[in-house]
């Protein structure tokens, strides 16, 4: 997957170099491309906002940097993917919340592209011309705001390359893990046996893997009961089994 991210602070996605997505881009797994947004500045400030139009607080980023940092993102790419055009993600406060469901949509693309936003945001005709040119989505972290998009970015790259074959050595692992079927995970336990006068759950130790699953499903239920009640009443009544609504 070739990814392009455009940020007035490159550096802020240094940490994609680490851990398991930085072996991934070492493997050619992940090809990840970070733009400098003021290297498509021409003023000797390297100047990328203004004051907003209508008055107000803060300041706007200005589109013409972003046009020509986009249409270099997709020159670039295309050469590099074999053509096409990129599904341009823009972090956002005021976007569609970013889900694991949209991770695997996202993580079946061949190239995405980020635009990390500063300040008030970016010029909106940013997003309208490039819509004419590629699929685009707003996306939010959650329901605060940050300073700007590249913490979200950072988020959202790691979500999604992860479950991009190969990446995670062990795919078992992503099988049952919170937001994979509407459920949160249930606790998990390692050696020692004993830690500070607490043991672990009995059945954990019984070898029986019947009772094993049917512990650990409990407390997903149990876990998704009181941590997130809303996902819990989401779920499609007929996954649920007799015991299940029991718990
Ligand atoms: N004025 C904007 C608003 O109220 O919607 C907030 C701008 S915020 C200070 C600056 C940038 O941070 C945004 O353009 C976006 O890139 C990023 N950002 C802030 N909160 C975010 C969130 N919850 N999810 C994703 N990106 C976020």
């Amino acid at each position: 997957m070739r990814l392009d991210v455009v940020s007035i602070f490159p550096d802020y996605l240094a940490p994609l170099d680490l851990s398991l997505i930085g072996k991934a881009r070492r493997e050619g797994l992940v090809d990840l491309h970070v733009h400098d947004l003021r290297d498509f500045t021409h003023d000797r400030h390297r100047t990328v906002d203004d004051t907003p139009y209508g008055g107000g607080a803060g300041m706007v980023m200005r589109p013409e940097p972003w046009g020509e940092a986009l249409d270099h993102v997709v020159a670039a790419g295309a050469a590099a993917v074999g053509g096409g055009v990129p599904h341009l993600v823009v972090p956002g406060p005021g976007g569609r919340p970013f889900t694991q469901e949209l991770a695997r949509e996202l993580a079946q693309q061949p190239w995405l592209a980020f635009a990390c936003g500063r300040y008030e945001g970016i010029d909106e005709r940013v997003y309208d011309e490039a819509r004419e040119h590629m699929p685009v989505s707003v996306l939010s972290l959650g329901d605060y705001v940050l300073n700007g998009g590249e913490v979200a970015v950072l988020a959202m790259v790691e979500a999604i390359a992860r479950l991009i074959p190969g990446v995670i050595g062990n795919a078992e692992s992503l099988v049952e893990e919170s937001h994979e079927d509407g459920l949160l995970e249930y606790p998990v336990y390692t050696k020692p046996p004993v830690w500070r006068g607490r043991g672990i759950p009995e059945v954990l130790l019984s070898g029986h893997h019947g009772q094993i699953a049917r512990w650990r499903r409990d407390e997903r239920l149990r876990r998704t009961a009181q941590r997130r009640p809303d996902m819990l009443a989401a779920l499609d009544p007929a996954a649920l089994d007799e015991r299940d609504r029991a718990v």
